[in-house]
């Protein structure tokens, strides 16, 4: 197992369109495992494969959410091989969501609460299935990055723009402070 770099903002690679996998064979299983401790360590709770550098139809996903409020996490590992949504409901709901390839920023979002989704499992295994609440969006939001889209670009470019600022504020911050 090894830990992947992450790929941030304004890497070309993240505008990039992934492509499908033909065969879910070792290297892609090889590919997921590094994803899911690169995702665990980041931490975050889902990775498309390009935001490693790897162009292909693989997410990882684990909401990592506690049985009881207050609790210990619990890890629900999630493995989605060229996803599709079948359908959407009509109904959007705000998220505030963020991105391991946007770092410590944070906006909301509206995408529908409810889908079905038809996606391979990491054994080549077809699944469908309705998700709902954090695990729809969540899985719109590593769908949009197999299309080169990202959160930001669901906002208005005026938000967007403060989201950018931000994070450019961030990074020379920390640079100065490593300096
Ligand atoms: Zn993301």
């Amino acid at each position: 197992m090894a830990l992947l770099p992450i790929v941030e903002v304004p890497d070309p690679r993240l505008r990039q369109i992934s492509a499908p996998v033909e065969t879910v064979d070792d290297d892609i299983r090889a590919l997921i495992r590094d994803m899911f401790e690169t995702m665990y360590h980041a931490p975050g709770i889902g990775l498309a494969a390009i935001q490693v550098g790897v162009p292909k139809r693989v997410l990882v996903m684990d909401l990592q959410e506690p049985a009881e409020e207050g609790g210990e996490p619990v890890k629900e590992p999630r493995v989605f091989i060229n996803p599709e949504i079948v359908t959407y409901s009509d109904d959007d709901v705000p998220y505030t969501e963020g991105c391991l390839s946007v770092p410590d920023q944070y906006a909301e979002v509206e995408r529908p609460d409810r889908i079905r989704a038809r996606w391979l499992d990491e054994h080549g295994k077809q699944h469908e299935e309705e998700l709902d609440g954090l695990l729809a969006v969540c899985l719109q939001h590593e769908m949009d990055h197999l299309e080169g889209i990202l959160f930001i670009d669901h906002l208005s470019r005026l938000k967007r723009e403060m989201v950018l600022k931000k994070l450019a504020k961030m990074r020379k911050e920390r640079g100065l402070r490593a300096a």
